[in-house]
């Protein structure tokens, strides 16, 4: 096992974290026609199976050769909680290098979700976000991404279920890996495999100029998610440091532009802290800041985190907040994160030291 200093995952590639038109050069590298990469390809992500030996339609001699010169990193799963309806499952990861993350699977009646991380830990240090609160580790490689999806959709296909749609909504800034994130996403979206539309994937970011200018070019157009929490500069400065250097003038300036090129409506997530930025004043200066654009807002009550006094806020402020918005014309819903009886709702993934599971 590499250290956790010297392991890079980009070092070697390993299957998972392989493009298709890589894998075809791979293998083709390898002596093989070109149809193999597409066998392989489908097994992976289209059939769902778990090692090379599991993929019959290979010669086995290819089988053989595959094991020793393309590993298939295996994420371990450390530790699986459901919470008490059943619906929402949390998986603790145990990655080859010790380090852990988490990942969770929502289930509703026509659709399943599987929130993903992008990094172990995260460098932004979110005041309010337990993930921030535990600091930043290292980016996850593009297969380290998949595999929590691919494992998600396995479970769901024993239930009879697909997986359907994925949020970037794990442990991370999904901006600050921008091209593992992107990577996932065109392989999972890639019909001939795991086929998840782009329109069912959600990058969520504490708002990072240069990324979402990076997004809005490019030739998928996947949902964008902000991460806003308040419209109030000096307020957010406190809330989300980054803010200091994408600072919310400029930020939604970005979101205009955004807009403006891809004609997709962008949503800001805004979590409501009691007392913090859940006041009448915030929501009629936030309704003021986003009037006329295209856009959606999400409240969601603010989840409590280890080592926080803060608490939520309660439904009667949540909905005169919402009242503002809507009546302001800004399409706004209030969502209840799911998984707050085994800490997987939003902001309370975090990152753990190795003896701690
Ligand atoms: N880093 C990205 C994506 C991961 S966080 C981002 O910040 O957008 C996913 C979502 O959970 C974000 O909208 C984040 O603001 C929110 N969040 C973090 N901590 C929270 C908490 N304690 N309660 C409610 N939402 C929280
Ligand atoms: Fe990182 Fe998002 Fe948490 Fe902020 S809210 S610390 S950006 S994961």
């Amino acid at each position: 096992m590499h250290s956790s200093i010297s392991y890079d995952p980009m070092n070697e590639p390993q299957l998972l974290d392989l493009a298709f038109a890589a894998l075809v050069d791979h293998l083709v590298d390898l002596g093989e026609p070109r149809y193999r990469a597409a066998q392989l390809w489908r097994a992976v992500y289209a059939d769902l199976v778990t090692s090379y030996e599991a993929i019959t339609t290979l010669p086995q001699g290819l089988r053989t050769k595959l094991e020793a010169c393309l590993p298939w990193e295996a994420l371990m799963c450390a530790q699986s909680h459901a919470s008490a309806d059943g619906r929402t499952t949390k998986v603790l990861w145990k990655l080859q290098d010790g380090e852990t993350i988490e990942s969770v699977l929502m289930r509703y009646d026509s659709r399943a979700t599987a929130c993903l991380s992008t990094q172990v830990g995260c460098a932004m240090g979110c005041q309010f976000c337990d993930t921030g609160q535990s600091g930043f580790r290292r980016n996850l490689s593009i297969g380290e991404i998949i595999g929590q999806a691919l494992a998600h959709a396995r479970t769901l296909r024993d239930e009879g279920r697909r997986l359907s749609n994925i949020v970037f909504m794990g442990m991370g800034e999904p901006m600050d890996n921008y091209d593992a994130t992107l990577g996932t996403i065109r392989t999972m979206n890639d019909p001939k495999g795991m086929g998840i539309g782009a329109r069912a994937f959600t990058l969520s970011t504490v708002g990072i100029i240069p990324g979402i200018r990076r997004l809005a070019n490019e030739s998928i157009q996947v949902n964008l998610a902000v991460s806003l929490h308040t419209a109030d500069n000096q307020l957010r400065n406190s809330l989300v440091p980054a803010n200091r250097t994408h600072p919310l003038p400029k930020l939604l300036d970005a979101c205009r532009a955004y807009i403006e090129k891809t004609h997709r409506r962008v949503s800001f997530e805004v979590a409501l802290i009691a007392g913090i930025n859940d006041s009448i004043d915030h929501a009629r200066q936030m309704a003021k800041s986003l009037r006329g654009m295209l856009c959606h807002v999400n409240l969601i009550p603010f989840n409590t985190i280890r080592k926080s006094a803060w608490k939520g806020s309660d439904v009667e402020q949540i909905h005169r907040f919402k009242s503002i918005l809507s009546d302001a014309g800004i399409p706004t819903s209030v969502r209840q994160s799911r998984g707050e009886d085994i800490r997987a709702a939003c902001g309370q993934l975090r990152r753990r030291d190795r003896t701690s599971y």
